[in-house]
């Protein structure tokens, strides 16, 4: 590598690495964004479809009530025929069996009066629990309304700082040469958007924190080469 001052190299892509740093930061950026919605709309979706089986089970437990009721004014209707009944029978026995018909069917009125009463309590009860569920989703709503309008924002802005920052990114790889370019890309595209690490204490590497070979600190110390780190392949540099 005649010709190319490799000290020079090493502090531009020193530079470079900072700049690298941010566009991978506003990549994750721009890049989670429609995750980050995806989640917040599944997650008001489940809140709909809770609020929405609490009222499916709210219109059955209605049904039933009227079922009782209905179920009530049928057994009434039965105990006033009996009753009619008993006015027009000849025997004390015949009587005796209408009585016993009715107090039978009574019993079983007062079991579903009771009823009667019990879910009236348990759909007064879902009625407020749902009607409060409503407005908390409504909240929930507004709420996720503006996280994603702000998601949005916060991506746009990351795609004009991105233009921005990659213009300056060409003005800094015009000072590289090529091959050191190329290997540094392929680092930085490998280690997730970190290339070029310090020799940290003059023992270990910045990257990765394992320790270096004397040698290998040595030759990064006289910047005559690139040079590697034998573990996790980043280019070192001294400070
Ligand atoms: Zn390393």
């Amino acid at each position: 590598m005649e010709n190319v001052n490799i000290a020079e190299q090493i502090r531009v892509i020193v530079e470079l690495q900072e700049l690298d740093k941010e566009i991978y930061r506003l990549r994750s950026v721009i890049e989670g964004a429609p995750e980050k919605t995806k989640e917040l709309d599944d997650g008001l979706e489940n809140k709909k479809a809770a609020l929405k089986a609490a009222e499916d089970e709210l219109k059955k437990l209605q049904m039933e009530h009227k079922e009782k009721e209905g179920e009530l004014g049928t057994k009434e209707g039965a105990i006033k025929k009996y009753q009619t009944q008993q006015n027009l029978v000849k025997t004390n026995k015949e009587y005796s069996s209408l009585e016993k018909e009715i107090a039978s069917i009574k019993a079983d009125n007062s079991l579903l009066e009771e009823a009667i009463l019990k879910s009236f309590d348990t759909i007064e009860a879902a009625q407020k629990t749902i009607s409060k569920e409503k407005q908390k989703f409504e909240e929930e709503k507004q709420k996720t309304g503006s996280q994603k309008n702000a998601i949005e924002v916060e991506k746009k802005a990351a795609e004009a700082e991105m233009a921005n920052l990659n213009e300056k990114r060409t003005a800094f790889t015009e000072k590289i040469d090529k091959g050191i370019l190329d290997k540094y890309e392929r680092v930085l595209a490998n280690r997730s958007g970190l290339a070029v690490v310090p020799v940290v204490n003059k023992t270990s590497c910045g990257g990765c924190n394992m320790n270096l070979p004397p040698q290998v600190v040595n030759e990064a110390m006289l910047k005559k080469d690139i040079v590697l780190c034998g573990n996790c392949a980043r280019i070192l540099y001294c400070e």
